[in-house]
């Protein structure tokens, strides 16, 4: 199934330290709504069947937003909130957003928390959220974002201790967070497959990924093209045809760093999306997978 990562806006009211965003987000960049909307109606025609309103925080078009998950709700199409929960401070403001957005079609709110989103949002915010999401039957997650540092638990734990669904995830060493200094992490040695879901910007430009994968400035390598000269169908079949994007897909990114010559000892200390800024957005290194990409497909167990 084609989903995709729909930024109507990148306008934000808070100002994360970890943002992989790095432009001013109190100002932002909007889609024209007429446009959104065709936009939803040439995506149903081109099979997507998913989309999540994420970028800058979808709240601050409350309205707008929810016009448009209903229109995706007719057209059969899945739909998800990212936000900051910034909306939710009191039980009864938070009920009511989240039986508007029930009622518009809406499938589920992403909720995210971190020690860096808790520096201007109320933690208790998080919680209305979720709790009214339970109360109304509205299908909820929170994205734990952490850098597994001793500073997170005490986050980690106010989930735990208030029985929230949650899932812990890597933050993304990219936009603002690109200065943080870099943890060595030990994983598995991991195939570190990436369904990569693409991204559409308030200018119509289209990315393969969705998160680090639209900042990686030396390749441009998850670059699709612009909607105005491009339908959605040439845009997703560009990402679907390339060999280097399917690989990401199907080999997965550890494999590929083996193949460039990357010592294993070395690959256990990157998370998945480092890992692929790593190799994709080198030039040189880009260059020869390009080159050498048959022999890459070829090179399986
Ligand atoms: S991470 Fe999300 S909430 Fe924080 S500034 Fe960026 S868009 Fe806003
Ligand atoms: S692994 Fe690469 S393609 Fe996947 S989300 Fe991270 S940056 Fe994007």
């Amino acid at each position: 199934m084609r989903k995709l990562a729909f930024g109507y806006s990148t306008k934000c009211n808070i100002s994360c330290e970890h943002c992989v965003a790095t432009e001013d987000l109190s100002v932002g960049r909007k889609m024209d709504h007429d446009k959104a909307k065709e936009i939803i109606a040439e995506m149903a025609q081109a099979g997507v069947g998913g989309i999540s309103f994420s970028a800058g925080e979808p709240f601050l078009y409350f309205t707008k937003i929810a016009e448009l998950v209903k229109l995706c709700s007719q057209l059969g199409i899945y739909t998800r909130i990212v936000t900051n929960s910034f909306w939710a401070k009191t039980a009864e403001s938070s009920d009511r957003l989240v039986s508007e957005l029930k009622k518009n079609g809406l499938c589920q709110l992403r909720l995210s928390c971190s020690r860096w989103h808790q520096k201007n949002i109320n933690k208790n915010n998080v919680l209305n959220a979720a709790r009214s999401c339970q109360k109304i039957g509205l299908n909820y997650f929170i994205s734990f974002i952490t850098d597994f540092s001793k500073e997170d638990d005490q986050h980690e734990q106010f989930l735990r201790n208030h029985g929230l669904t949650f899932f812990p995830e890597p933050v993304i060493y990219a936009g603002r967070a690109e200065s943080f200094k870099r943890r060595s992490i030990l994983t598995d040695y991991q195939a570190n497959y990436c369904d990569m879901n693409p991204y559409l910007t308030p200018d119509l430009d289209m990315y393969a990924c969705c998160d680090a994968g639209s900042h990686f400035p030396e390749t441009n390598f998850f670059y699709l093209g612009n909607l105005s000269d491009n339908t959605m169908e040439q845009l997703f079949t560009k990402s679907e045809t390339d060999c280097l994007h399917n690989l990401i897909r199907t080999m997965g990114i550890t494999n590929i760093a083996s193949f460039t010559g990357m010592k294993a000892r070395e690959i256990i200390t990157y998370s998945k999306c480092e890992l692929c800024r790593k190799l994709f957005n080198s030039p040189e290194t880009l260059t020869r997978l390009r080159t050498e990409v048959s022999q890459l497909a070829a090179w399986s167990r």
